[in-house]
């Protein structure tokens, strides 16, 4: 049988927090509303990687500082990460 896809021991780290499913589909087609974070108000406190289901949310370098960044092949748009943002500056905007 042809294996399309690495065992658990073959994968870098990390890696085994994507589903089978998600593997498969780009699961950010299911999204009708996309969160928008506004970095310039944004603490890098890292609640909404935390309490993203996917988890389709990491932290990114940029320059010398660091930016949250969504993957949004894979956010399915449940806003999570809006209702949890303890300064609330994730809105959710229809797609
Ligand atoms: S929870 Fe809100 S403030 Fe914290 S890192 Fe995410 S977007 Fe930024
Ligand atoms: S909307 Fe849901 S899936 Fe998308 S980034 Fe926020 S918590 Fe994650």
């Amino acid at each position: 049988m042809k294996k399309e896809l690495p065992y658990w021991d073959e994968m870098e780290q990390g890696f085994v927090t994507r589903t089978l499913t998600e593997m498969i589909n780009k699961t950010g087609t299911w999204r009708t509303f996309k969160p928008v974070i506004d970095h310039s108000r944004c603490t890098k406190c890292r609640w909404c990687i935390i309490y993203c289901p996917e988890p389709c949310i990491h932290m990114e370098a940029s320059n010398s500082d660091e930016k949250v960044i969504i993957d949004y092949d894979f956010c399915k748009g449940c806003g999570i990460c809006a209702e949890e943002c303890p300064v609330k500056v994730i809105d959710m905007v229809e797609e």
